[in-house]
């Protein structure tokens, strides 16, 4: 049989309970079950809960978006950086090709700035309230294609 295509409205917040992202249900996120599409913590979770009741699921850091990486933090010449004003917190691509890794300046020293190409989620345990409005098998078009289609999935 094929796996599950599973339509969902959330609230992220992080563990101070600010919220940091979310998704209603007029908008909702569908995706395939096992496509990689979503972070894995949430997934396994998603493929279970009640339908149509808000669910909370905590995901640690290691099955969110993963430890922060000592070696994607890098020091740089502020010289060699294509901005004339840089301040903390500031996001840019690392390049010019459009897969470049989003970098954020977290440290300015003098003429030093401090880059870290980690995911900005990276370390944190992650605070979702999930509601799973559908939950149906996969059609054959979305097998072959690898991805959800219908509103919150792809569309064409
Ligand atoms: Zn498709």
């Amino acid at each position: 049989m094929n796996p599950d295509v599973i339509s969902f409205s959330y609230v992220l917040k992080d563990q101070h309970g600010a919220i940091l992202d979310s998704s209603t249900a007029e908008t909702p996120i569908t995706f395939l079950v096992g496509s990689g599409a979503i972070i894995e913590g949430l997934e396994a979770p998603l493929t279970t809960v009640a339908l149509n009741e808000k669910q909370e699921v905590i995901v640690k850091a290691e099955r969110a978006y993963g430890l922060p990486d000592e070696k994607m933090i890098q020091q740089v010449d502020l010289k060699l950086l294509p901005v004339e004003e840089i301040k903390i917190g500031d996001q840019f691509r690392a390049g010019e090709d459009q897969q470049a890794p989003i970098v954020r300046v977290v440290a300015i020293d003098d003429d030093k700035v401090t880059l870290d190409a980690n995911h900005p989620l990276a370390g944190q345990d992650l605070f979702f309230e999930v509601e799973v409005l559908t939950r149906r098998p996969a059609t054959e078009s979305e097998m072959e294609h690898g991805h959800a289609h219908g509103p919150g999935g792809h569309q064409h």
